[in-house]
């Protein structure tokens, strides 16, 4: 009969961890991650059941907090190697370019420290007792790492990482060196991470959906599940949105036929402008302000002058409100496109930005207002408080809008819309069902772009999962990327078509410094391809991409087998359009969105 696991009492080793990943690395089946994750879960005491997620998700803490990152660059790594394992940085180095993995270069060196001082502890006959890493003391040095900030920091970074390395195991060092050099590359995403903690606290599978809108009000799966360990389903369930901290963003369906998207709206709907900007999420608490971006960056010190409006204009005390941020030309009131609020990305000079790059904000939601939770209130009824409590003046209004279920208006509004700048409408329910669902994509909410009306009936956002080196003018540099969709439902990414124009000479000459963090010797085990690129990459960059149309191959994974069997969906003349830095690799489009474009058109033809 199989033992049953013991779970550890305040702290565990860290062993532990590091014997889950080496697991983990060997499989990707995701019934059998979840299993392994379920395993290490049970072991693990609530109390640091949150710095285990966040260890899994490569990350100390949420990007959100906007609290720093570790600030380990490759050369103080191979040094703190060096140091913990007694080799010269030279040995590291040659080790790093043979194997082509600092974490395996580390496990090495220090397997060969170990002979060399259990040969010398047998002439010796003393042994001594080597301190067991345990998840807290681990945790902790690598956030004193971080938070090891100015002068001197370096010193210390060093030392930390040194002392740690020297009292890990070999696998242990592999680990923590992948760890610090962000490229864990176990494949867990942070949906197996919620299977394994409805499975192992929430009380089985039929919690999961608790669990995940939790996660989607407050964007932070270490703090659900130690609310989960600690305080169980129940606790999370009353959750509530808190300001100061992101709310995962509603998203919406896509369509081109104003009727359907008035029929699957339920018939009468809210029509509003598709404002062209960055998308904000905008909270209050007196006079504390915090903007967060689609993506929950943190960027509240990119628009001061939004900080400012929402002082001014939001009349509650408290309040979390979302909408546009719009570039505009204040001689003659007309809107900018997107691409001008890149201005506003820059450190220094903002004050300078602010006044040659003027935003408008532009509402269109209201999630949370003095201690009330409104998510799970219908539009009309968001909408209708969203007006009581601001006020409403030039540079922060209401998103432009009209209520009507013919489809005609629809179409001449849409054509308005982009008359007057916006990049299409949003076509949003109103019954009675029409909550705000945080971190979804469903259909209460329907984009109509003017994009639909080229050949390929849209952009696609897909991510680069692997790069060919390219030839004659392109020589030694990459020429062609390998763009995968996202598969929400398996959590992986499946390619959809190879990339090699529409690239300025700017873009094939960033590439290789953008993509050297992410550059891996084999395919991610989340990708799933059937071509071989030069070099595979972990799914992190988004890139937007336009083709004439989408057709089938038996070279890509997106939809495999789903339309016939042995072939997938793919892009014809594929060009890159733009980064797309606002999104992650989850937020790519989906290959269920793949599918219905590819049905619409195929409609379309044999209409
Ligand atoms: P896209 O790639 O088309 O910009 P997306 O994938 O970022 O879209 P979607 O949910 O598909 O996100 O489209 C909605 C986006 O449109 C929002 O994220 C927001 O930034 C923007 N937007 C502009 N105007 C509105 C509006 N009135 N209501 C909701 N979203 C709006």
């Amino acid at each position: 009969m199989a033992q049953p696991i013991q779970q550890y009492k305040g702290d565990m080793p860290f062993r532990e961890i590091a014997d889950t990943f080496e697991r983990l690395e060997v499989i990707t089946s995701r019934t059998q991650m979840t299993v392994i994750l379920v395993n290490l879960f049970k072991k693990t005491p609530p109390e640091i059941i949150d710095r285990v997620v966040y260890i899994i998700q490569g990350r100390l803490w949420p990007d959100w907090k906007g609290l720093p990152e570790l600030g380990v660059g490759e050369k103080m790594l191979i040094k703190a190697i060096a140091l913990a394992t007694h080799s010269r940085e030279s040995e590291v180095e040659n080790l790093y370019k043979t194997l082509g993995d600092l974490g395996k270069a580390a496990e090495q060196l220090k397997k060969k420290a170990e002979e060399k001082m259990s040969k010398a502890v047998s002439i010796l006959a003393f042994i001594p007792a080597r301190k067991e890493l345990t998840v807290n003391h681990v945790y902790d040095t690598l956030a004193r790492i971080a938070m090891a900030q100015g002068e001197g920091s370096r010193d210390i970074k060093l030392k930390l990482l040194a002392g740690l390395l020297t009292d890990a195991t070999p696998k242990e060092a592999k680990y923590i060196v992948r760890f610090v050099e962000g490229r864990l590359r176990v494949g867990i995403g942070d949906a197996t991470i919620m299977d394994a903690l409805a499975i192992v606290y929430g009380g089985g599978s039929h919690t999961r959906p608790i669990i995940e809108r939790a996660y989607n009000l407050r964007s932070d799966l270490g703090l659900i599940a130690k609310i989960l360990a600690t305080q169980g389903i129940e606790a999370l369930k009353n959750l509530k949105p808190q300001v100061g901290i992101p709310i995962r963003p509603m998203l919406a369906e896509r369509l081109n036929d104003p009727k359907e998207m008035l029929q699957k709206a339920g018939g009468r709907a809210y029509v509003e402008y598709k404002y062209d900007g960055e998308r904000a999420q905008i909270h209050k608490a007196g006079d504390k302000i915090w903007i967060f971006s689609r993506r929950l960056e943190n960027i509240t010190s990119q628009y001061p002058d939004v900080v400012e409006y929402a002082r001014k204009y939001i009349k509650a005390n408290e309040a979390i409100v979302e909408g546009e941020i719009v570039v505009y030309n204040p001689e003659t009131g007309e809107l900018r496109p997107f691409q001008e609020l890149m201005h506003r990305k820059r450190k220094h000079d903002i004050h300078i930005a602010i006044k040659e790059y003027p935003v408008k904000v532009f509402l269109f939601d209201l999630l949370y207002v003095d201690g009330e939770d409104y998510t799970q209130k219908p539009l009309p009824e968001r909408r209708a408080k969203l007006k009581e409590i601001i006020i409403e003046t030039d540079v922060f209004q209401i998103a432009q809008y009209i209520e009507t279920s013919d489809p005609e208006e629809l179409e001449k509004f849409f054509l308005e819309a982009i008359e007057n700048g916006a990049e299409g409408v949003m076509v949003k329910a109103i019954h009675k069902n029409a909550i705000y669902q945080a971190g979804v994509r469903g259909w209460l909410w329907i984009k109509y772009k003017r994009d639909y009306k080229s050949e390929m009936t849209d952009t696609v956002d897909l991510v680069v999962v692997g790069a060919f080196y390219g030839r004659g003018r392109r020589g030694g540099k990459f020429g062609a990327l390998l763009m995968a969709a996202y598969n929400p439902d398996k959590d992986v990414f499946e390619t959809v078509c190879k990339v090699g124009s529409g690239f300025k000479d700017e873009d094939l000459d960033a590439m290789p410094e953008m993509f050297k963090p992410y550059i891996i010797e084999r395919k991610h085990p989340r990708v799933v391809a059937k071509m071989q690129p030069d070099v595979w990459i972990t799914p992190a960059i988004v890139a937007e991409i336009i083709g004439a149309e989408l057709t089938l191959s038996p070279l890509h994974t997106c939809c495999l087998d789903m339309i016939k069997p042995g072939v997938g969906i793919s892009i014809r003349f594929p060009r890159f359009i733009r980064w797309r830095p606002d999104k992650g690799p989850e937020d790519a489009t989906t290959s269920k969105e793949l599918y219905e474009m590819y049905m619409r058109q195929l409609k379309k033809i044999t209409a």
